[in-house]
């Protein structure tokens, strides 16, 4: 058969199960009053949660980052494409979330390939909560090709299960164990027992990275993400990753922790090594994201409002909530076609909520995320609570 016929095939296949997916095309900023293939609807979709995405005062830096920088960093960190924007914006973010050293990366997706790359060689075990982003799924596999190292996956926060899996590990006691774990679950909206796994990791010797795409600008007193929220330092929590598109409204990602790590990572992550600096104004208008984010707790408070008002409200219409505490709220509906039918529906009444399927979640658990912004209000989430009653009905 031609790639064509082949590909045919295989596409037919996905929309047989429910599984196509479609890409909307949105018309000016992201925000929670938008246009999507031309019809104007109320967003409850996005990872902007801190509604910054359209900021003026960030859209101002990032201008003035172009005058001072020009659009394109021109090369690699380590050829000319380090920037003393880069430079400042990483002392930020060291300093935000209380760790020595931070370095940027294009992409979240990116860092994660590069911290097991650089960090894990042969024979070492990288052990992963089941329901981890397929970022750290794939940065393990990557690395059990590149480097000979192997992936062990527990069941969802099951930590009696991981220890048994490190302590059959500590058997060759030269190998290295990296636990990798979402913070918040990108998909469920739930945390990661942090503090248990931090214990867990130093009594094992083990070193423990979260990704806190979901945490950081939402959870902890100053919005620093996980780490402050269960008062994890450096030594207890030694790789923190976090990225900048989300919460943060701008682009990119970062990972914090010791001189040494972030030197290793330097040295030996392919993913930051061989790839284009991020643009140098993206930085500057990311520091005054940070800048915002810290000051403006109304926008963390807002949420928190926004949360309680969303599952006092689903629940009393009897919809199957999830365990979570944060901006994250799906609604679990089961079947691939069913979800995808009530996400057309709300879409019909003018409401933007995804429904997501396997791959991204486990057969059998498809489900609508809806997902709250500092920007909705509470009319905003009534409206949808009403279409969501009105649908049930139908
Ligand atoms: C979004 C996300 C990433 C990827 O970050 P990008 O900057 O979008 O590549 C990684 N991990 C988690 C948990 C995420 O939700």
């Amino acid at each position: 058969m031609s790639l064509d016929e082949t590909l045919q095939t295989e596409l037919q296949h996905l929309k047989q199960q429910s599984l196509y997916r479609q890409r909307k095309i949105s018309a000016g900023p992201q925000a929670v009053h938008a246009y999507h293939n031309g019809q104007k609807v109320l967003s409850f979709c996005s990872n902007d949660y801190l509604g910054l995405a359209n900021h003026p005062d960030i859209a101002k830096a990032l201008k003035q980052g172009i005058d001072e920088y020009g659009v394109g960093s021109g090369a690699a960190h380590l050829v000319s494409g380090h920037s003393r924007a880069h430079h400042e914006l990483e002392e930020a973010l060291a300093e935000y979330t209380g760790r020595s050293r931070a370095l940027l990366f294009s992409t979240g997706y990116m860092a994660n390939l590069g911290i097991v790359n650089a960090l894990m060689n042969k024979g070492d075990i990288v052990f992963q909560d089941k329901l981890n982003h397929a970022s750290m799924i794939d940065a393990a596999l990557l690395s059990v090709s590149l480097s000979g190292s192997q992936l062990k996956r527990y069941p969802h926060n099951d930590l009696p299960r991981l220890e048994q899996q490190l302590k059959d590990a500590n058997i060759a006691d030269q190998t290295r164990k990296l636990v990798m774990s979402d913070a918040v679950f990108s998909m469920d909206g739930d945390l990661a027992k942090v503090s248990q796994l931090s214990q867990l990791c130093q009594q094992n010797d083990a070193w423990l990275m979260l990704d806190d795409a979901h945490g950081f600008g939402v959870l902890g007193k100053t919005g620093a993400g996980t780490a402050e929220e269960y008062a994890l330092d450096q030594q207890q929590l030694p790789i923190y990753m976090a990225t900048l598109g989300k919460a943060m409204g701008v682009f990119g990602a970062f990972v914090a922790g010791s001189d040494a790590l972030i030197e290793t990572l330097i040295q030996k992550s392919r993913a930051y090594i061989y790839t284009t600096a991020m643009p140098p104004a993206l930085a500057k208008a990311t520091l005054m994201s940070l800048k915002i984010a810290q000051e403006q707790s109304w926008r963390r408070d807002k949420l928190q409002q926004l949360i309680k008002q969303f599952r006092a409200g689903a629940s009393q219409l009897g919809l199957s909530l999830m365990d979570s505490a944060t901006p994250i709220q799906p609604i679990l509906i089961g079947d691939n076609e069913q979800a995808l039918m009530m996400s057309q529906k709300l879409q019909q009444q003018g409401f933007l909520v995804t429904a997501i399927r396997p791959p991204t979640v486990p057969k059998g658990t498809a489900r609508l995320r809806v997902t709250l912004c500092a920007e909705h209000d509470e009319q905003d989430v009534e409206q949808l609570l009403a279409a969501l009653e009105k649908m049930q009905k139908s």
